[in-house]
């Protein structure tokens, strides 16, 4: 049953059967989409959002296939939290774009197909109004690869560096110097998701216990303590999938996602670090090796508050956009990007 859904998915599921779709999967434990979790979740909504027919056409079946895997190359050494800071430069040659510069933290870049990239096509802009969306194939010639390890000992992000390289104009998605509303249409949908991996965890198996309780119960007898962290760790990661769902419902009735995404996502990365430690623990002194049981999962834990936007920001998200706090001091937002910067140098 899991494989016809898994297919279905690929065929010509709409936004609602997608969401149905996903929920159901939740159910049950399915093969890990996270290769394909980009494409699916991010740069598929992004490319109907801002994508030209021809586009459309080009990428959006193989994302939905899974023929293609894309990657997001957003992040760079001085634009992570401050992304419109991108330095990454793009110059327009005729019908080509010249890329020259330096992404960072890009997952998947080892193994995508495409990047979806931001770049910085007029410095004399102020920084949100010089940037432009690209799609770069990862295998142009001048750009380079170089994986980085983590400290859970995965090494699925990567540096990237691109040297002269050059692109078609008709990449370019949407128009030149729009980048930002485009990157913030991925990101939005991003926070959606939560950091989703794309595939079930079997987590929300109607009356049978969630599988990382019945793992922790295998492990030993349950104390009274156990049980009660336990029980506050399950009802927090119940209300977490229910803002998820919140969250996905709205974006889905308003057409677009909003600020209820980085709710969502503070809460979905709290869960993930309480179901972590708890795993962790009940594994006594030999959770502290690094073939403990939920080993790897606490030492993943850290950087779920960092992914997709840090914890803060979506603090600054939610303050800003829900509670209607005052916005931080932005001194640089109307000054040309390549003076601004220069106070960075
Ligand atoms: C596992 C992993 C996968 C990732 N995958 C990708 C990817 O595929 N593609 C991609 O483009 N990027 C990716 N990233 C990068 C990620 O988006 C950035 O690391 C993140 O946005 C933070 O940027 P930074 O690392 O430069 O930290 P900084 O922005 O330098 O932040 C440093 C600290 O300062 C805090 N801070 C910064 N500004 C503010 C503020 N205004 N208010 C309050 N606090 C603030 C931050 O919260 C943080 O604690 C990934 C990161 C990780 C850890």
């Amino acid at each position: 049953m899991v494989e016809n859904i898994l297919h279905r998915r690929s065929l010509d599921a709409s936004a609602s059967q997608n969401a149905l779709i996903g929920r159901v999967l939740r159910e049950y434990i399915v093969p890990d989409l996270y290769p394909f979790a980009i494409g699916l979740g991010m740069v598929g909504p992004a490319l109907l959002a801002h994508g030209t027919v021809e586009q459309q056409e080009e990428w959006l079946r193989p994302i939905a296939s899974g023929t293609a895997v894309w990657c997001q190359m957003f992040s760079e050494p001085e634009a992570g939290s401050d992304l419109a800071n991108v330095a990454l430069s793009a110059r327009q040659d005729g019908e080509e774009w010249l890329i020259e510069g330096q992404k960072t933290w890009t997952s998947r870049a080892m193994w995508a197909d495409w990047a979806i990239c931001l770049a910085r096509t007029d410095p004399n802009q102020p920084k949100h109004k010089g940037l432009t969306m690209f799609a770069i194939p990862m295998e142009a010639s001048g750009v380079e690869v170089r994986p980085l390890m983590q400290m859970n000992r995965d090494a699925h992000f990567s540096e990237v560096f691109i040297s002269n390289a050059r692109i078609s104009d008709k990449w370019r998605i949407g128009e030149i110097g729009e980048g930002w509303r485009v990157a913030m249409t991925v990101l939005a949908h991003e926070r959606a998701g939560g950091g989703s991996r794309g595939g079930g965890d079997g987590s929300a198996r109607g009356s049978q216990l969630p599988s990382w309780i019945a793992d922790i119960q295998t492990l030993n007898d349950l104390s009274s303590i156990q049980r009660e962290d336990i029980s506050a760790v399950y009802s927090h990661d119940t209300v977490s999938r229910w803002t998820s769902q919140r969250a996905a419902d709205e974006a889905r009735v308003s057409g677009a996602p909003g600020p209820a995404g980085s709710g969502a996502k503070l809460r979905t990365v709290r869960s993930y670090k309480g179901r972590a430690r708890l795993s962790n623990l009940s594994a006594g002194a030999h959770g502290m090796l690094e073939s403990g049981h939920g080993y790897i999962e606490v030492m993943t834990a850290p950087s779920m508050s960092i992914r997709g936007g840090t914890d803060e920001i979506q603090r600054n998200i939610l303050g800003e956009r829900v509670l209607g706090l005052p916005g931080e001091p932005r001194l640089d937002r109307e000054a040309p990007w390549n003076e601004s910067r220069k106070g960075l140098l």
